[in-house]
């Protein structure tokens, strides 16, 4: 303990004297040897120090540099604390440094705007000790007098539980007010919190243009449409004018609640990947099998990619390869020993039903496998469109019907579009639920994407992100 520095008040500098304490929030953090930690406020450096112990790195960052002669002598030994001289909101604005967890005693009077500066901040999981009254407001429900757009941003962004009360006697000087510790967890978005959470980043904003970056950001609009959607969502022109930060929190209910009109109503799934877990797509599962002429297989696709032939043209050919090594419905539902049916799908198929969703499948993949593992997809979906193999008498594959959509590029936004104008759905109102690079076009014109364990490129084009495997986790999303 450096007694010899003059504690300065206006920089919140009490320091944590209780051990016991202190290896609370360590332990709380449940730190891991490969992990990287942030500080805020270094102080003398205790919690630094007890952090350093159990973790890969400790990034800290203080403002007072009357502190680095001490913290020098404390630290220059010990390989893994990196100290950043600066104020910790400028720091983590830039976007330099990375880092897992956060724990901190971090100054109180930056106990707001640290929490916001985090809505934009990745990480796994924060410890943080903070006021009393601030933790309060931080975690009220709405029906409780302290909620606050506070808490709605906050709570938006985070799971909040609370861990360990902090009485004054845990500081030198005492400070004014008790603290409590608390763990912060990022929580995935549901549907109403893609605007929320936009909302809260461009806190700085008129509401106007906020709402406008949100709608370019996630739903990939134009300026032009995006003001035209502003336009339909009818709120008051000076509500439109004023600055997010200056709005009341019964401002920004109105402008969820208008906005949560615009609903959902058509879900649409992928099969492969989706519906089904499979390890290779069901067209290369059939190649492979029956060994057809790699050479011809590849120069096909090739030519599809270049755009020289249609997808039907593609599909076609490729059906031709399997027709010619003569292989019969038994031979391919033998293949489907390779494949399994994700976790969940009837138990979320039947309640998307009851919540009034339209259902659809959209699948480049084949009817056979879709109806050997969900025999009643009739019942279960609205619409169904995918490659249907034919056989002959004998069982014997003679060929197969392509979607008509399908036909020239064989992506599937064409086909969500008509079914949604069949059903007379705006695209907006059309969720589609997918995994592989074949869906990134239809999932560009949807209204809201949930990308099932995704590849990179659909993960890119996704509102929501799921990684597990579970349809389940997609109910979540679709209230
Ligand atoms: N973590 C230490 C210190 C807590 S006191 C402990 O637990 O004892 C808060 C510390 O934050 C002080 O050292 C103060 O100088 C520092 N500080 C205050 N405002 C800051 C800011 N904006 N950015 C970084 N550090 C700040």
């Amino acid at each position: 303990m450096q007694s010899e520095v003059w504690q300065d008040p206006e920089l919140d500098q009490v320091f944590m004297i209780d051990a016991e304490i202190i290896d609370k929030i360590v332990e709380s953090a449940d730190l891991k040897k490969s992990e990287t930690v942030l500080e805020i406020g270094t102080g003398p450096g205790n919690l630094t120090g007890a952090l350093a112990k159990k973790c890969k790195k400790v990034i800290t960052i203080e403002i007072d540099e009357r502190l680095k002669p001490g913290l020098k002598k404390t630290f220059d030994k010990i390989g893994n604390v990196e100290i950043v001289w600066g104020n910790a909101l400028d720091v983590l604005e830039k976007g330099k440094i990375r880092f897992d967890k956060i724990v901190a005693n971090p100054p109180y009077s930056i106990s707001e705007a640290l929490i916001k500066a985090l809505f934009g901040v990745r990480f796994e999981a924060a410890v943080l000790t903070l006021p009393w009254r601030f933790v309060e407001r931080l975690t009220s429900n709405p029906e409780e007098e302290d909620y606050s757009k506070l808490s709605m941003f906050a709570q938006s962004f985070f799971s909040i539980e609370t861990i360990l009360k902090v009485n004054k006697e845990a500081w030198h000087p005492r400070p004014d007010t008790m603290s409590m510790v608390v763990r912060i967890r990022p929580r995935k978005p549901g549907p109403d919190d893609v605007f929320l959470r936009e909302i809260a980043l461009q806190d700085d904003k008129k509401l106007k243009n906020a709402l406008r970056e949100a709608i370019i950001k996630r739903k990939g609009k134009t300026k032009r449409t995006a003001k035209d959607e502003i336009d339909d969502i009818d709120l008051p022109k000076k509500l439109l004018d004023k600055k997010i930060s200056q709005m009341s929190l019964l401002e920004i209910k109105l402008v969820l609640a208008k906005l949560g009109k615009r609903k959902y109503r058509l879900v649409c799934f992928d099969l492969d990947g989706t519906l089904l877990d499979e390890m290779k797509y069901i067209w290369t599962l059939i190649h492979d099998e029956l060994h057809t002429d790699r050479g011809k297989r590849n120069e096909y696709m090739e030519k599809y990619y270049r755009g020289d032939i249609s997808y039907k043209q593609w599909a076609e050919i490729d059906i031709k390869l399997f027709v010619d090594k003569k292989t019969s419905r038994e031979d391919i539902i033998g293949l489907m020993k390779n494949i399994k049916l994700m976790k969940g799908p009837r138990e979320t198929l039947l309640e998307l039903r009851k919540r009034g969703y339209v259902l659809a499948i959209i699948s480049g993949g084949l009817d056979l496998v879709l109806y050997h593992f969900l025999p009643d997809a009739h019942e279960l979906f609205d619409h169904i469109i995918i490659n249907r193999l034919l056989f002959d008498e004998d069982g014997k594959l003679s060929g197969a019907e392509i979607p008509q959509d399908f036909g020239k590029s064989g992506n599937k936004a064409d086909s969500l579009k008509r079914l949604a104008e069949k059903e007379s759905i705006s695209m907006d109102e059309c969720v589609f639920i997918g995994d592989s690079d074949n869906d990134v076009e239809v999932m560009e014109v949807a209204g809201f994407t949930i990308g099932f364990n995704p590849t990179d490129k659909i993960a890119k084009v996704s509102d929501v992100i799921i990684r597990k495997k579970d349809l389940r986790e997609v109910l979540d999303h679709l209230t």
